[in-house]
């Protein structure tokens, strides 16, 4: 049988698989969208929330920080000329609030009165910064921003202004903060980072990094990041994706203390904020993926049992020639519509087209008078048996006196006599052997595996009977006839005729209502 590259069941299953992988994939891909959408939007929020918890920390830090200056400022006025006390109050902020790296007293022309720690080494010098000058001249609590100090620190500058009970300017208390070293923001945002790259770190209100766990970060401006310009004009806490000066893409969110114009940033890498993400289509697929092979497995049998029948039914119209092929037709299960009407349809057609095949094989091979095999059916049958070297004898005959007979009786007894003599033949012969009529009222019998000496009897035989029995005109008739045997008379079937016909023809001769053997091989007979 003649391989297709492509049959109906192929079909069916690649397009049953396409439609699965895609809606696998599109669902796969939309949920995933969905989920890493969901997970950048709550890790945005996440972080400007903890970017606003510590901005309110600060807030509330920076409060307190002022409150204590303020209230230390109360007590300084009383003693502002008693240097003693002014260094023991210095030490005292110093070391009881833990705030501050160090604390200055300085008086209305900013020349510093007292100094904790004493080495600082800045006592009696006067103070030029801008942030002291503005201190001074401003005469309120203030938090600086970022400068380098003369001790050539960078440092933020808190301080609270000293009046006495008149309500007289007399100089201002301050504590700094150490940008670069140790300091009070390591202990409120130092501690909140996770250990997936996520951090935190603080601006100042012009871009300035005034905290970063980074410490080599600090003091460098990132007013190019968009999210720190967000915060430097609008103020107000918010978040969003930014690519960072590593050029890392982030999830940050965000946060000011407007007391200091600080902004407080929180951010994690989006990629590890993505994991879980990634993670869940992992598990998805590989849950997913037994059921998916079961699915699968379900769909082929279910191609398998759609496209049997019609595989089946296109196999057989390749051998619908065959005669048993109506019985595998009808084992074909036809369990839908369209299997049913193709089977029926081809059963029908099959069956229509045997009985005209028959119909005809029977025109071109049988008389039809005497339904006897016809010349062709003989040649054929001597050229298969001289082909395989098959032994045999024919038997020519012919009716004595016949055209007396159609003369006497008229054509139609003439035929009846014809059809007498087939049936004769039919019942003197085995299966195994060939009766034809050769010609109009010529008739040969064919006898595999006969010698001449079988032949002769079998002729004989019928000779007799006829000689003996009544024919349809009422008397018998008689037949002469000539035998010739393959191999050894002739070896083609054209001189095998040609011989027996010649014994026929002797026959004849001799006064017909007799048999002759090919006398060449049997003179004696
Ligand atoms: P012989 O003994 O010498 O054979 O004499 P015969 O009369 O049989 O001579 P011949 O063989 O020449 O005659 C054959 C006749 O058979 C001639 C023809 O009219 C007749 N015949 C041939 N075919 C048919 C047929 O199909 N039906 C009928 N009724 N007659 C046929
Ligand atoms: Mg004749
Ligand atoms: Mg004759």
């Amino acid at each position: 049988m003649k391989k297709y590259p492509l049959k109906l069941q192929h079909l069916i299953i690649g397009v049953v698989a396409l439609a699965f992988i895609l809606t696998i994939s599109s669902s796969l891909w939309s949920s995933y969208r969905m989920n890493k959408q969901t997970l950048i939007n709550n890790t945005l929020e996440t972080n400007r929330v903890y970017a606003e918890k510590l901005a309110t920390t600060a807030t509330n830090y920076l409060d307190e920080t002022l409150q204590t200056l303020t209230l230390s400022s109360n007590t300084i006025a009383k003693k502002m000329d008693n240097e003693e006390i002014l260094l023991e109050e210095a030490e005292r902020l110093r070391m009881q609030t833990n705030t501050f790296n160090s604390i200055s007293i300085v008086n209305a022309k900013g020349k510093v009165l007292a100094t904790s720690p004493q080495t600082i080494d800045i006592k009696g010098k006067t103070l030029t910064s801008n942030a002291i000058k503005k201190a001074i001249k401003e005469q309120r609590p203030m938090i600086s921003d970022p400068y380098r100090a003369m001790t050539n620190r960078e440092i933020v500058y808190i301080s609270a202004p000293i009046f006495n009970n008149s309500g007289k300017y007399l100089g201002l208390v301050g504590g700094t903060i150490y940008l670069e070293e140790q300091n009070i923001l390591h202990e409120l945002l130092g501690k909140h980072y996770y250990d997936d790259g996520s951090y935190v770190y603080v601006i100042d209100s012009n871009g300035k990094i005034i905290y970063h766990q980074d410490q080599s970060l600090i003091n460098t401006v990132v007013k190019d990041n968009a999210g720190v310009q967000k915060i430097i004009a609008s103020h107000e806490s918010g978040a969003q994706r930014v690519i960072n000066s590593n050029g890392q893409d982030m999830l940050a969110g965000y946060a000011t203390v407007d007391k200091a114009g600080w902004g407080v940033i929180s951010q994690r890498p989006t990629e590890k904020a993505l994991e879980p993400s990634e993670n869940m289509m992992k598990e998805m697929l590989i849950t997913a993926l037994p059921l998916l092979l079961i699915s699968l497995l379900i769909v082929i049998w279910a191609a398998l049992k759609i496209s049997k029948p019609l595989q089946r039914l296109a196999e057989l119209t390749e051998s619908s020639m065959e005669k048993n092929e109506e019985k595998n037709l009808s084992a074909v299960p036809a369990w839908y519509y369209e299997v049913k009407q193709l089977k029926n349809a081809l059963i029908k057609s099959l069956n229509f087209l045997h009985k005209q095949v028959d119909y005809f094989m029977d025109q071109s091979t049988t008389d039809p008078l005497t339904r006897l095999s016809n010349r062709r059916t003989l040649d054929v049958k001597m050229d298969e048996l001289i082909t395989s070297n098959t032994s045999f004898s024919i038997i020519l005959m012919d009716i004595d006196h016949f055209k007396l007979v159609n003369d006497t009786y008229g054509h139609g007894i003439g035929d009846e006599v014809l059809q007498y003599l087939a049936l004769s033949m039919k019942a003197v012969t085995r299966s195994t052997d060939l009766c034809c009529r050769y010609g109009g009222e010529e008739f040969i019998i064919l006898l595999p595996n006969t010698t001449m000496q079988g032949a002769f009897e079998i002729a004989e035989f019928l000779r007799m009977k006829l000689e003996n029995t009544s024919s349809p005109t009422g008397n018998a008739i008689t037949v002469s006839a000539g035998i010739a045997e393959f191999p050894t008379t002739e070896t083609t079937s054209a001189k095998l005729i040609e011989i027996a016909d010649q014994c026929l023809y002797e026959a004849k001769n001799k006064g017909r209502n007799q048999v002759i053997i090919s006398r060449s091989l049997n003179p004696t007979v």
